[in-house]
């Protein structure tokens, strides 16, 4: 389970943060997720219980946004969302496809208190 590792990185990041904007609480967290990150929500959750317990963390929850894979064709150059057409190029049905964006992780904002 890479989740571990991830979220202990993230934690770092939000405690980083909190203390710099002298939060006294994190309530929340948003996390944008790329549908390619190969991250499972509960697992992200999971791990997070188990970290933030003893921080200002504690109770906070994650919110996550998925974002769909942004794709390139390499027939006609459209560029284009997985949510639109599957790996398929929209324009010319192209499947050589690249990948362009979508194994994105990071936090997009927080919530203190
Ligand atoms: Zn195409």
């Amino acid at each position: 389970m890479h989740e571990l590792s991830i979220v202990e990185s993230l934690l770092a990041l939000v405690l980083e943060h909190a203390d710099k904007a002298e939060a006294e609480k994190v309530v929340g967290v948003n996390l944008v997720v790329g549908e390619l990150s190969g991250v499972v929500d509960e697992a992200v959750e999971f791990y997070w219980d188990f970290l933030t317990r003893e921080t200002i963390a504690k109770d906070s929850r994650i919110i996550f946004r998925h974002v769909s894979a942004r794709l390139k064709c390499r027939k006609c150059g459209e560029v284009f969302l997985s949510s639109e057409n599957g790996y398929i190029c929209p324009k010319c049905s192209e499947q050589q496809v690249d990948i362009i964006a979508g194994r994105e992780l990071f936090i997009e904002s927080l919530e203190v208190e």
